[in-house]
């Protein structure tokens, strides 16, 4: 069994869902489990759409879902040519769209967006078994709503998901059904509550290890617009290519730090059942891409990523720092707020965290101001350097720090972890800080 994702620039026109139809079908398995996307663009107009009906602006609203819903009704006429299938889409999403227009009529809340936002998955999933039905290919829906469920903490729950999964896969077995293809939504799921939630934005890979993991798949693919993980942001860096293999530990520090590629909650699900995951590319499906597995061969640095929306939290102690209590405090504030800190440094009477500017700052920071004085720098980046770092490696962290010697730099953070060097710039000098790096590292 391996399961295969695409992401929605994979899925994002009649052509490209045609050409995924192919490629899963010419995937050498016995049995594929295929995890969708929304169509690219799809979930922002979602978004759109929620915030239209949160202000209470029905017409807006109706304006975007129109829109949307011309799209869908283009792409059903262009993907599909059996008039019984064409008719068939144009009912099935015609439902959707008039669920969604049934929320102008109500108290717009979180949980309604919840529902509205999984309708992407829905819409896609509906397209691609009509298409890959009328292409004669055996592929069978299994609904995400139906196995795929968060706990009270909005982490999967894997008991429930595997007994769920396994059930379901056994009816179709037993209905004398042996499917090749099991087709499923990739991002949605329910709540403890029984309503619809999602595992967030990007959360598709996520969907798809959780369901490598819980098969015990073969291989994990991540179908998408690149060919693998490349060694810098090809958004901002040109000349980037893809590094060949990564250890699950180079990939999460990547994945986390920013490398958009790979959603970061993807890799424990794996990493933990030791499922290889294939970066691969849809456009250029023969290209190696990435492996991500548990042997990957260490080899110095091997890429570089930003994370962007930080800021630099410092609490100087009116005690001395490290006095006992002290950083248990310290945490205790940033947890109670919900916040992780992504970086942190001390010296004898201050500490410097670096966290998501997530919204909740103001609190965090009047609630610091009881242990000391507390000082906050906006706009920054983290900017992550992977490979093999460990300590007993000479010179590597001298050349990242060379590299970087015209830009100046709040904050380092080495030794942490193997795999790892990492430093918070302003959000001004990052493009510049990743064109420097690639040039000195690689
Ligand atoms: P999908 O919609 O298939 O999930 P994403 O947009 O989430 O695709 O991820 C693919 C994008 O990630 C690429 O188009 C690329 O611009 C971006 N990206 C950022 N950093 C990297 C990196 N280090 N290597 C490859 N792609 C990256
Ligand atoms: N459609 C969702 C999003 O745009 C999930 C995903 O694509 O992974 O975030
Ligand atoms: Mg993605």
């Amino acid at each position: 069994m391996k399961v295969l994702k695409f992401g929605g620039t994979s899925v994002g026109s009649p052509e490209r869902m045609r050409h995924v139809a192919e490629l899963i079908t010419s995937t050498d398995a016995e049995q594929k489990f295929v995890v969708l996307s929304a169509m690219s663009g799809t979930t922002n107009s979602l978004i759109e759409i929620s915030d239209y009906f949160y202000k209470g602006n029905s017409v807006g609203a109706y304006e975007t879902i129109y829109r949307l819903e011309s799209k869908y009704r283009g792409v059903i006429d262009a993907l599909l040519s059996d008039p019984v299938s064409i008719s068939d889409a144009h009912s099935r999403i015609a439902n959707i769209f008039a669920e969604l227009r049934s929320f102008s009529t109500k108290d717009f809340d979180s949980a309604d967006e919840k529902e509205i936002l999984s309708y992407g998955e829905l819409m896609s999933t509906t397209l691609m078994s009509l298409y890959m039905q009328e292409c004669g290919v055996d592929v069978v829906h299994i609904p995400a709503l139906d196995f795929m469920r968060i706990n009270e903490h909005d982490e999967p729950d894997m008991d429930y998901i595997t007994e769920k999964l396994e059930d379901l896969i056994e009816q179709k077995n037993q209905e004398g059904h042996h499917p090749s293809i099991l087709l499923t939504e990739g991002f949605i799921c329910t709540n403890p509550e029984g309503r619809i939630d999602n595992l967030r934005r990007g959360g598709s890979d996520y969907t798809a290890s959780i369901i490598g993991a819980v098969l015990g798949a073969e291989e994990v693919q991540i179908w998408t617009d690149i060919s693998g993980m490349h060694n810098n942001d090809p958004r901002y860096v040109e000349g980037t290519y893809p590094v060949s293999e990564l250890s699950f530990e180079e990939a999460a520090e990547l994945a986390y730090f920013g490398a958009k590629i790979l959603h970061p909650t993807c890799v424990l699900p794996a990493k933990l059942n030791n499922i290889p995951v294939r970066l691969l590319n849809t456009m250029e499906p023969e290209a190696p891409g990435t492996l991500i597995h548990n042997m990957a061969r260490s080899e110095g640095i091997k890429a570089i990523a930003a994370k962007d929306n930080i800021v630099a939290i410092q609490i100087q102690s009116a005690r001395r720092l490290l006095s006992h209590g002290f950083m248990n405090k310290v945490f205790e504030t940033f947890d109670s707020h919900k916040t992780p800190i992504d970086m942190m440094a001390t010296s004898e009477v201050s500490v410097t965290m670096a966290v998501d500017d997530n919204g909740r700052l103001d609190a965090i920071v009047e609630d610091l101001m009881r242990f000391g004085t507390v000082n906050v720098d906006y706009d920054m980046v983290i900017i992550c350097i992977v490979g093999d770092l460990r300590w007993q490696n000479k010179g590597l962290e001298s050349v990242v720090m060379c590299a970087l010697s015209d830009i100046p730099i709040r904050m380092i953070s080495y030794g942490g972890s193997n795999y790892n060097i990492s430093v918070l710039v302003r959000a001004c000098d990052k493009v510049e800080a990743l064109r420097v790096l690639s040039k000195k590292l690689f």
